[in-house]
């Protein structure tokens, strides 16, 4: 999650137009601590405005090449999004085997292959139970 970042600065840096579609994708990535799907965030970006699925998929593709997010597969299978860029660095995700969330952890949560010679990228996916599912605080 981030209060910090103008989405319209990010795409300008990533050399990209601020088209509204990307805006509103963008600020909806920003605003979450968790990598949302697709559906999840067709449904958070109606909640203000109509949008479209094809020009959300179309977006995503967008923002993944120009580096402002990444995707991650989550324990079902499923593909999630979060925000990236040069102030979002690679982080790790713990997915909830319960409530299927897929939480962004802070960067340094987990430290692995970073000695590794030649490595660009690690993606590590915890699974478990989350707290809010360890507690019973709903979810
Ligand atoms: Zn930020
Ligand atoms: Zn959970
Ligand atoms: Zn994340």
């Amino acid at each position: 999650m981030c209060g910090s970042c103008d989405p319209a600065r990010l795409l300008e840096g990533g050399g990209l137009k601020a088209t509204p579609m990307r805006l509103r994708v963008l600020s909806a990535l920003l605003g979450e601590s968790e990598a949302q799907g697709a559906p999840a965030l067709l449904e958070l970006l109606r909640r203000e405005a109509p949008a479209d699925k094809v020009s959300l998929y179309r977006t995503l593709e967008t923002l993944l090449q120009a580096g402002l997010a990444t995707r991650h597969e989550a324990g079902d299978g499923s593909v999630r999004y979060c925000a990236a860029g040069p102030a979002h660095p690679d982080h790790h995700h713990f997915y909830c085997l319960s409530c299927r969330r897929l939480y962004c952890l802070e960067q340094d949560a987990v430290s692995v292959g970073t000695h590794v010679p030649g490595v660009s990228h690690v993606s590590v996916r915890l699974d478990g139970t989350c707290q809010r599912c360890r507690t019973g605080a709903g979810g």
